[in-house]
Order: C-alpha cells, then sequence, then structure tokens
C-alpha cells in the first residue's frame, strides 16, 4: 500500500482539510482544526449517516441532546465508576504517560508477549497501572464546591437513555424502533496521538434501537451487517474491513456481546465502530438513578417490560479518516508522472463539481461561471481559473473532486463542454443543459 498516516497528515495540512489546533500556540495535544475540504468532508459523512439512519428507513427517530446532563445521569450509567483505563507512566528517561491497554494492544498486533510491554519512545521501564477516569470536569457557577461539578458527555448515548420515555410518549414508535443522535463527545485520552483517530474531542454518531428483549440477537446481527455494508456501500475496500467480536475480558461494563467494525488503518486494524449488544442495562440504571419507571406496554401480551438495546456507536473523526486512507492513491501517469488522487466516493467528496475555464479571456470565464451557477443546487462546486489546466486539475484529484468541467473555445459556438472524470481521467463532451440532470443522477446513483 502506498498510503501512509504521515502522507494522509500532509495531505490534510497542505489542502486544510485538518490540522492541528492552536498551531501558533505550538498546538494541544490530540486535538485538531478542521478546514473548508475537511468539513465539507465531514459534513457528507454525517450527511450518509443520517440519511442511512433516518431516510432510508422508517423505525429511527432523531435527537440532540446536551453535551452538559444533570451529574447523576454518570453516576446510574457507571461513568463515575467505570469510566477509567489503566494508565502507566515511563520509569526511563522519557516519563511519558501511556494507557496500558494501548500498549498490550500494539504488542499484541506486532506479535509480542502483551505482559512484557516497556516504553515505546525510550525503552524504559514502565509504572505499576493506575485508574484514571476519562470524564472531562467542570463546574457550574462559580463557586467551585463539589454540588456544582458536571462532566463533559463522554458519549452522547446517554443522552438517548435519559430521554427515552419521553421520545417513546411522543414519537408514536414501539420497540423494535431506534434514537439516532451526533454530537461531540468529550474523553481525557493519553494517546501516542495517531492524528485523528483517537482525540479529546470528537463527534461520535450513535444510535439505540430498542428491541423486545427476545428479538435481541436478531437486531444484533442485522446491525452488525449494515453497519459494515454501510462502508462498503460509501467506497471502503472490502479487504480493508472486518468484523471482530470482542472477547469475554473486553467487554465493558455494558455490554453482554460486541462485535467492533475494523478497518486497517496504516497503524494496523483498529475499531472503526462498536456494535454492542447493551442488555436493559442502562433503562433500567436510570429508572433506578431516577426512582422512576421507564417501560414499555405489550399489548400482545398485556405486559409491561424493559427493552434491551442494540447499538451501533461510530466515531465521526474516525471514519472521515478511514475514508481518507482508503480513498488516498498515488497514480503514475502516461510519460511517468505521478498524480496523488483521493478516489472518493462522489457523495462523500467535498466538491463534486469543478468548473474552469481553458483561458482567462475571449469570454471563456464569463461562460464557465454560468455553468458554476447551474451547477450549485447540484452539490458543493469550485470554480478555478489560475494556472495551467493540468494543475488545476490536479488540485482537484488531490480533495477527489469527482468531475471537472472545462469550458473551452468550442463551447462558446455550441455550448457543450468536456467533462473530465477523476479516475479514468476520461474526457467527454456534454450540452451545458444537459450537466445538472447529469451529475444530480450520477449522485443518486449506486456506485
Ligand atoms: P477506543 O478504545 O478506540 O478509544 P472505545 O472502544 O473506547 O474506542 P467507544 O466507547 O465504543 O470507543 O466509542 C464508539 C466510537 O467512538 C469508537 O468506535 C470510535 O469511532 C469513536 N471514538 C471513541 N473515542 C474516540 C476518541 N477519543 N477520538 C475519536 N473517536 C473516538
Amino acid at each position: 500500500d502506498v498510503v501512509t498516516m504521515d502522507k494522509i497528515v500532509a495531505l490534510c495540512k497542505r489542502r486544510g482539510f485538518v490540522f492541528p489546533a492552536s498551531e501558533i500556540y505550538g498546538g494541544i495535544a490530540n486535538t485538531y482544526d478542521y478546514g473548508h475540504y475537511g468539513v465539507l468532508l465531514k459534513n457528507n459523512v454525517k450527511a450518509e449517516w443520517w440519511r442511512a439512519m433516518l431516510q432510508d428507513r422508517d423505525d429511527i427517530v432523531a435527537l440532540d441532546s446536551a453535551i452538559i446532563q444533570h451529574p447523576r445521569v454518570w453516576q446510574s450509567s457507571g461513568h463515575l465508576a467505570g469510566f477509567s483505563d489503566p494508565l502507566v507512566q515511563c520509569l526511563g528517561k522519557c516519563k511519558k504517560r501511556y494507557r496500558l491497554d494501548h500498549l498490550q494492544e500494539a504488542a499484541v498486533e506486532a506479535g509480542e508477549d502483551p505482559a512484557l510491554v516497556r516504553c515505546p519512545t525510550c525503552g524504559g521501564e514502565l509504572s505499576e497501572p493506575r485508574e484514571f477516569n476519562l470524564m472531562f470536569k467542570t463546574q457550574i457557577g462559580t463557586v467551585e464546591d463539589t454540588a456544582s461539578t458536571v462532566y463533559l458527555r463522554p458519549e452522547t448515548a446517554q443522552g438517548i437513555f435519559v430521554d427515552f420515555k419521553q421520545v417513546l410518549a411522543i414519537s408514536r414508535k414501539k420497540p423494535p424502533f431506534g434514537i439516532a443522535q451526533i454530537g461531540k463527545s468529550f474523553r481525557n485520552e493519553i494517546t501516542p496521538g495517531n492524528f485523528i483517530f483517537r482525540t479529546l474531542e470528537f463527534e461520535q454518531m450513535e444510535m439505540e434501537f430498542f428491541v423486545p428483549p427476545a428479538e435481541s440477537t436478531e437486531w444484533y446481527e442485522h446491525w452488525k451487517q449494515a453497519r459494515f455494508d454501510w462502508y462498503t456501500e460509501l467506497g471502503v475496500r472490502e479487504s480493508h474491513l472486518r468484523l471482530r467480536p470482542h472477547e469475554d475480558d473486553e467487554l465493558s461494563h455494558y455490554s453482554s456481546r460486541t462485535a467492533d467494525v475494523e478497518y486497517l488503518f496504516p497503524i494496523g486494524w483498529s475499531e472503526l465502530e462498536g456494535v454492542a449488544d447493551r442488555g436493559d442495562f442502562d433503562l433500567s440504571a436510570h429508572a433506578a438513578g431516577a426512582k422512576t419507571k421507564i417501560e414499555v406496554f405489550d399489548e400482545a401480551s398485556g405486559e409491561r417490560y424493559v427493552p434491551h438495546v442494540i447499538e451501533p456507536a461510530a466515531g465521526c473523526d474516525r471514519a472521515t479518516l478511514a475514508f481518507l486512507v482508503d480513498a488516498y492513491d498515488e497514480e503514475t501517469l502516461e510519460g511517468g508522472d505521478v498524480r496523488t488522487v483521493l478516489r472518493l466516493h462522489p457523495r462523500l467528496a467535498p466538491v463534486k463539481v469543478a468548473v474552469f475555464p481553458l483561458v482567462k479571456k475571449d469570454g471563456q470565464p464569463e461562460l464557465a461561471k454560468e455553468v458554476r451557477d447551474s451547477l450549485r443546487r447540484v452539490g458543493q462546486t469550485d470554480y478555478d481559473e489560475a494556472g495551467a489546466i493540468g494543475k488545476r486539475y490536479r488540485r482537484q484529484d488531490e480533495i477527489g473532486t469527482p468531475w471537472c468541467v472545462t469550458v473551452d473555445h468550442q463551447s462558446l459556438e455550441d455550448r457543450t463542454v468536456t467533462v473530465r472524470d477523476r479516475d479514468s481521467l476520461e474526457q467527454v463532451r456534454v450540452a451545458i443543459d444537459d450537466l445538472p440532470s447529469l451529475f444530480a443522477g450520477r449522485l443518486a446513483e449506486r456506485w
């Protein structure tokens, strides 16, 4: 494979997809900003997730809950007590801190004994592990006392469980049905820094699917497959994706079974998304914690029950990274030139169509701008008239633009333009008036 994490980081910085946050102050660990094309790409990832959850189905509703919840939410959910990672510190020269489980995973991946891990930076010995809660703490109001302590959510899921009764009452849905949410989560991660793979703040795309207990196996199987297919339908190579069931000792405090959708990142096979059977753990915990009943009435049996939950929990930033890595290609062209191209699925591509005048005169820029305006409703467009046409094509290749439209001398005579395909490099002549329906059709197609 040609792709390395360094190349992705360099491309992201060069083209303004993603770059380190607060960089003029030297940056801040594991924190990144998204620039123009990064925002467009990540928005498309989220739109495709919403499409799969809402537009393509009838049994899921949307929610956007608060980042700061009542502190007792985290007591009931188990995050105050259980959401910690074993941390070790290097006793050698560098004194760096690491998550023990990450070091052990890396050792297993490299075929080494996880019991014998040493500091990956300086080779020093490591301290005994210490538990460390991953939640960021802050306080409400001006007085710093424990009564005002609140937490930034470490997952979006709890907002869904806490609102379950409310949504059940107004959505006119009954299990099996789901509640979906996208939003920022925060974790005080100690990590060796694999770009946007693991950051302090990140966006999650989580859906809690509430089912009658007897149907949980069926829905667990359904969601594992559906979530795997989401990635392949958006162009990720099947050979770089796998579903890996968790071993018993890997399971979270809330789950009886979990499978990860894993992607073959340049750092090795790593979790993209988890699909977990959370049982009735969360609803029962909040019912007990809030001293309320959280139940569903089953008309067939005339009984009340607590639904079980199947949860696909994905990371938007991590998915974006996987799409970038999978799309990255360096192609040697006839004549020996190498072009960098992102072979992104057209629906994910930040820019759908770029429009160029071949030369900056003879009325070509005016006609090209008219063409560009006719395509604004189809999707995001770019207009570029600066520099050699070959360079302009390369710039669009690097950000994954599937189609480039060029206005030339002939266009002014017969109102046709050339459409260049990013992947095949073929150019075809198309009437200007046919462009909107052509591109709208291509974007709606299955790829
Ligand atoms: P990991 O062990 O890889 O940090 P996790 O198993 O703790 O992840 P979950 O709690 O299952 O992760 O969260 C669901 C998804 O949210 C993950 O699959 C991942 O895509 C994303 N995610 C979790 N933590 C982070 C983070 N710190 N940065 C970016 N994405 C994250």
